[in-house]
């Protein structure tokens, strides 16, 4: 499903009128190097260090932000994990990070009634895919836009194209989006 939204969303890249062939190329090149992270993550955290100790609340909150502090600063100088989650499986929640250049959509966002493989296409399509053409087109919105495909802070929009977009912007992110959503970048995050 994921890959065929990709394919659907690579043929309205190509199709806009008002974008030039040098920033299609970009914005393909970006599109192609999104990476699908669908599920759960291939490793999974380690949280045996934490202690937790039933009826202490504050000790398991004090515990388990040291250990998110300690995990946060030991990646500095070292190379960016792209496998990395935001999310936990769980979650009833998606997102794209402009910084990895991924979308991401825990297990508990596929689950009925938001999507169900024993449904039709249809319905599938309509809730769980609108929701990958959502984060999808978070990569491209007035702030995704910015990140490059390795998702380094980036300018790769000719300048034309970059005006038009800012200018003229329901004639430009809506034809991008292939989702009814009106929201432009609200938040990272979702
Ligand atoms: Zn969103």
């Amino acid at each position: 499903m994921t890959r065929r939204i990709e394919d659907a969303m690579a043929l309205r890249v190509q199709q806009l009128d008002w974008m030039s062939p040098e920033t299609k190329q970009q914005a393909l090149a970006k599109l192609h190097a999104i990476r699908n992270k669908i599920g759960y993550p291939d490793n999974w955290r380690d949280y045996s260090s934490v202690k937790i100790v039933p009826n202490d609340f504050y000790g398991n909150n004090l515990r388990a932000t040291e250990f998110e502090t300690h995990r946060e600063l030991n990646k500095v100088g070292k190379p960016v994990d792209r496998g990395e989650w935001g999310m936990t499986p769980p979650t009833v929640n998606a997102y794209f990070d402009p910084q990895m250049n991924d979308i991401n959509f825990p297990a508990g966002v596929l689950q009925p009634p938001l999507y169900d493989a024993k449904l039709d296409d249809a319905p599938n399509y309509g809730n769980t895919g609108s929701t990958i053409g959502h984060e999808l087109t978070h990569g491209f919105d007035d702030e995704g836009r910015q990140f490059d495909a390795k998702g380094n802070l980036k300018d790769w929009w000719t300048k034309e194209d970059a005006d038009q977009f800012v200018n003229t912007p329901t004639a430009s992110w809506t034809s991008m989006r292939s989702t009814s959503s009106l929201t432009m970048s609200t938040s990272i995050r979702s």
